[in-house]
């Protein structure tokens, strides 16, 4: 379970992030929506703790991960991360840029984790391939098994998807959706499209100008919205 509180961040004087608080629990995706610039990624930056905050505390499962005194790196935090350029290594092989962030086990039970994770992406085939060898989607799919690996508890994506064309996209979404949530994983997801988040999210917390200005149900949000803003978001988006 992710908790943050009151997070706020500014840059030269503008408040990016202005005082925002969500709480995601396991098997829970919510959707972090707005337009470009509303400070999505900041947020998500310092949840991932490569990003510090002014003020607001993080709290995983319970215990605090950070506030403005202290502090766990990010390496140490169990999260895991995917973001739209975070790119395999070239030069590691598959099942090396799969395997990169197991840190338990013998040599044997890190080659069973990796095999099981590049089956569940179909996959398994291309383990000892190299990045190069695979189309944009494969790449993706492998990401998405590293970022796994670890089995964090907590998942944060930035646009991962975004890079690929729509006829890869729909497939890949709902495959990463379905390890996730039997993984149990707490996700937080970034996204500038609404149909994005409508169809992932089971929360959608929509965000402006640093702050979340709305949180529910995606049907909610989508057929309530708060004020003329959002309602153009809405439609200047489809
Ligand atoms: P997009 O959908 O385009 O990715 P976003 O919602 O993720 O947008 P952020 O990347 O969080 O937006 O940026 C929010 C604002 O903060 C932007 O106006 C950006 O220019 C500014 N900003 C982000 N990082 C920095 C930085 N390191 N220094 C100065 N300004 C920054
Ligand atoms: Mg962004």
């Amino acid at each position: 379970r992710l908790e943050i509180k009151n997070l706020r961040r500014s840059y030269g004087g503008r408040q990016v992030v202005d005082d925002v608080s969500l709480q995601i629990m396991p098997g829970q995706v919510t959707c972090l929506l707005g337009p470009s610039g509303c400070g999505k990624s900041t947020t998500l930056r310092m949840i991932a703790g490569v990003e510090m905050q002014d003020s607001g505390t993080i709290h995983v499962d319970g215990k605090l991960i950070c506030d403005t005194v202290f502090r766990v790196p990010p390496e140490r935090r169990e999260i895991g991360l995917m973001f739209q350029d975070f790119a395999l290594f070239p030069h590691l092989s598959v099942a090396d840029n799969v395997g990169f962030g197991l840190k338990k086990g013998t040599k044997a039970e890190k080659r069973a984790r990796i095999e099981e994770l590049l089956k569940r992406v179909d996959l398994l085939r291309y383990i000892d391939g190299y990045p190069h060898q695979l189309s944009g989607g494969e790449q993706q799919r492998v990401a998405l098994a590293r970022a796994l690996a670890p089995q964090p508890r907590i998942m944060l994506m930035d646009e991962p998807f975004s890079g690929l064309d729509n006829r890869l996209r729909d497939g890949i979404r709902d495959e990463t959706l379905s390890i996730l949530k039997e993984e149990d994983t707490a996700v937080l997801l970034v996204t500038h499209e609404p149909d994005e988040a409508m169809r992932m999210a089971d929360e959608i917390a929509l965000m402006r100008d640093g702050k979340i200005v709305q949180q529910g149900a995606p049907y909610n949000v989508y057929t309530r919205p708060v004020d003329r803003a959002s309602v153009a978001f809405f439609s200047d988006a489809n």
